[in-house]
């Protein structure tokens, strides 16, 4: 069946009448999590996403499934339970992640480096304490490093005042390719979801949420569709729904923004990356090896709500400046590749009871009308509020569900991953090795069909830099619901996350690939070429 026809008959299911047990409004971590739990719990699942599938903030993250050493020092200064049971739920979900999807997630060496001796002790004993917490869940044990250890594992660090470094691990994953999966997964177990499809209205009745006029942004059709349970997954656009469930509602959000800058692979620490965990200013900052490039963020800016949010220039100076201060290389300007804002949806449970509602950074609430909302989190532990949300739709609505089984759910394209697969791509198919590796490492053991894509004639690069293919084009036109050619640039393939230049390049050949498999006239062609350049230009 052809791509266009595929969409077809998924849109006739969400226009059928029938009443869904769930409808999940966002196709970002969040929603696409919530898809996941509930088809694989036997539930009725229908999904609707605005945009392309983790178009939002879930591709805009600094990618690391964190262990919840963020939450240590809160638990150890405050003696607190709750951030402790916080790091221990951080810590398994982190360990559930990396099992789960092998494909696209993998330890990481994080290194801090030590400015004064008297930090040492802290530091160390901070993360002991988390390696002692992560008990079976470990990744590998921190360890505190000489000054001469410190600058092996980043030899681009600069060394002056440098005392020593310390040493712990955590996971990366790739995070645009992980919604995919999730929506793959969930599709799979049977739920029905689409893209460009925007609930633009609430529906009620008698008082009791029932459902959304949905609205498909291709074709302009807007219809009804009914469900028992309506979950509001829209991440920093949750204000948004609970008001058109009821114009009173009260805000639970402040939204910020945070920035990345990727700069040359030249600028790639190569086994491991730098973490400062308090700059000058009191922020977080990355450099990471990232897709052979190097990923530097992040900020915390106060932002107002935007579908494609821009990276103030201010932001890119504050973070180049800061790349500078800790690497001894001279960056300029003309090394960042590419670079993109996301917002992060900041949220306040005005019905928290107790501190342990408030230390969490997710909110779960129902509005009066049964409209469940969930929010703010991370994406590090988006199964866990899955199937909080899931529990919560099935005691209100009284649904016949099964135990929640993701724990232990291998995700689409993980099950038979083989780490050492791109051998037998290499062998069977002939790929280069650098582009068998990342087929391997990005579509698991669903590479094979790629490579078979290939193998009919698709196996030009799409920039002679990099590894990405043009079977990965007719991949994601045909079983990945692509329907612009930016969605393949920047989300099926990380190309624009790490290249700009390269995406603007591979853009031409993107478009004519899909024209030619989901039926774009010579307007539409147009269409799509200005739509990727704009894109490229600045608000990915
Ligand atoms: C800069 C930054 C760095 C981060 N780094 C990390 C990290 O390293 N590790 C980590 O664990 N977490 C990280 N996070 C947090 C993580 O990215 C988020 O918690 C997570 O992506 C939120 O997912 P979501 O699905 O709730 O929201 P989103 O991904 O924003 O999804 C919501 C979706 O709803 C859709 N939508 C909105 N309105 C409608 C409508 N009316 N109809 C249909 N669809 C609609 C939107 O288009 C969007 O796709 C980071 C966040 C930011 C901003």
């Amino acid at each position: 069946m052809s791509a266009a026809a595929d969409r077809a008959d998924r849109l006739a299911d969400l226009k059928s009448g029938k009443t869904f047990d769930l409808l999940v409004i966002g196709g970002g971590a969040t929603g696409c999590g919530i898809a996941v739990d509930a088809a694989t719990r036997g539930l009725s699942v229908a999904l609707v996403e605005r945009q392309d599938f983790a178009e939002g903030t879930s591709s805009r993250s600094t990618k690391l499934l964190h262990g919840g050493v963020r939450y240590l020092e809160a638990a150890v200064r405050k003696l607190d339970k709750t951030h402790l049971k916080l790091v221990l739920e951080a810590l398994s979900e982190r360990g559930a992640l990396l099992a789960n999807a092998p494909h696209l997630s993998r330890r990481l060496a994080l290194v801090t480096p030590i400015y004064r001796w008297a930090e040492v002790p802290y530091v160390y004993a901070g993360l002991k304490l988390y390696d002692f917490l992560s008990g079976r869940r470990s990744i590998g044990p921190s360890k505190l490093l000489s000054r001469a250890e410190t600058l092996k594992m980043l030899p681009g660090l600069k060394g002056d005042g440098l005392k020593a470094g310390v040493l712990y691990y955590d996971g990366q994953f790739v995070d645009s390719r992980l919604v995919i999966a999730l929506m793959r997964t969930a599709r799979q177990a049977g739920a029905v979801l689409a893209n460009q499809v925007e609930a633009d209205a609430v529906l009620h009745d008698d008082g009791r949420v029932s459902g959304a006029r949905l609205h498909d942004r291709l074709t302009g059709e807007r219809w009804h569709l009914r469900a028992r349970a309506v979950i509001n997954a829209t991440g920093p656009f949750a204000d948004h729904i609970a008001k058109l469930d009821k114009r009173e509602a009260k805000d639970i959000l402040t939204v910020s923004s945070g920035i990345h800058i990727v700069l040359d692979r030249k600028y790639v620490p190569p086994d491991a990356g730098l973490l400062i965990p308090k700059t000058d200013d009191g922020r977080v900052l990355f450099i990471l090896p990232w897709q052979d490039h190097a990923l530097v963020g992040t900020t915390d800016e106060p932002a107002a709500l935007d579908e494609h949010p821009r990276p103030a220039e201010a932001d890119v100076a504050y973070l180049l400046d800061h790349a500078r201060r800790y690497l001894s290389a001279d960056i300029k300007e003309s090394d960042i590749k590419a670079r993109w804002s996301g917002l992060r949806p900041l949220a306040f449970d005005p019905k928290a009871k107790n501190s342990a509602e408030l230390a969490r950074d997710h909110v779960l609430i129902e509005a009066e009308s049964g409209l469940i909302t969930i929010t703010g989190g991370k994406w590090t532990t988006y199964r866990l509020m899955a199937e909080q949300t899931v529990d919560h739709a099935v005691q209100q609505a009284k649904l016949s569900a099964k135990p929640c089984r993701t724990e232990t759910l291998r995700l689409f394209g993980g099950e038979a991953f083989d780490p050492k697969g791109a051998a037998m791509l290499l062998r069977e198919f002939g790929l280069e090795e650098d582009v068998a590796q990342h087929l391997n490492r990005t579509y698991g053991d669903q590479a094979r069909f790629v490579a078979e894509l290939a193998a009919k004639g698709w196996n030009q690069r799409l920039d002679g830099k990099h590894p990405q293919i043009e079977a990965e084009v007719m991949y994601a036109a045909r079983q990945e619901d692509a329907t612009h050619a930016i969605d393949v640039l920047a989300r099926r393939t990380s190309l624009a996350l790490v290249d700009r230049e390269a995406a603007r390049r591979a853009a031409p050949a993107v478009v004519a690939l899909m024209a030619k498999e989901l039926e774009w006239d010579e307007a539409r062609c147009q269409a799509e070429s200005a739509l990727a350049l704009q894109r490229l230009d600045g608000a990915l």
